[in-house]
């Protein structure tokens, strides 16, 4: 199983980190050693002083398929959820200006939060998908999918260009503004529309 990242899908995120907007999505992939098992906290790895969250809505692939047509592209999935992807801001920043590979900053153990649940998607629509981050019980982050740059089977069809989705594989869709700091002793609280999806404590 694979996690396919996509970086800078929302235009206020790409802002808040200075970053140009990019004529491509940015793609990245976390190795599945990255998974934050059920019901651990996230523990902050010593090499980092700086970790931050990004909320993402993820989706789950179900079919395999490579150089999928946009217009297919929704039959390869019928569940999204939602996840953390957690980044070393620091380390990311370090190597980014370096222009090194950002692994390190996005891979490590425990840097992807799955939530458990999953959702149908014939039940809601994709499209306009409202989605929160709580910190200690107060919103930091919160987006709705209509923001995207870039939709979701425009993404799988732009990923499967490169890389052939899996049954399994997850894609993470990018995450809106308001990425920040966690630290110890943090609850971290994600909800799609009303309803929580996970909960995490970090260590
Ligand atoms: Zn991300």
């Amino acid at each position: 199983m694979k996690i396919i990242c996509i970086g800078r899908n929302y235009t206020e995120h790409i802002n808040e980190l200075e970053n140009e907007k990019p004529d491509d999505p940015v793609i990245f992939i976390k190795p599945d050693s990255s998974v934050l098992p059920k019901s651990h906290p996230f523990v902050i790895p010593e090499f980092s002083n700086e970790v931050h969250h990004e909320v993402e809505v993820i989706v789950k692939i179900n079919k395999l398929g490579k150089y999928i047509q946009p217009k297919f592209a929704h039959k390869y999935y019928q569940e999204f959820g939602l996840g953390i992807d957690f980044t070393a801001r620091d380390l990311q920043s370090k190597l980014k200006t370096k222009g090194l590979p950002w692994e390190k900053a996005k891979g490590f153990d425990g840097a992807t939060l799955i939530g458990r649940q999953w959702f149908d998607k014939s039940d809601f629509d994709l499209n306009n998908l409202n989605f929160s981050l709580l910190k200690n019980n107060k919103i930091v982050q919160q987006g709705n999918t209509k923001l995207m740059l870039w939709k979701i089977d425009e993404l799988i069809a732009y990923i499967s260009q490169f890389f052939t989705l899996k049954i399994g594989d997850i894609i993470f869709t990018g995450t809106p503004s308001g990425v920040g700091k966690v630290e110890e002793n943090d609850v971290l609280i994600g909800k799609i529309e009303n309803q929580s999806v996970f909960k995490v404590n970090v260590k």
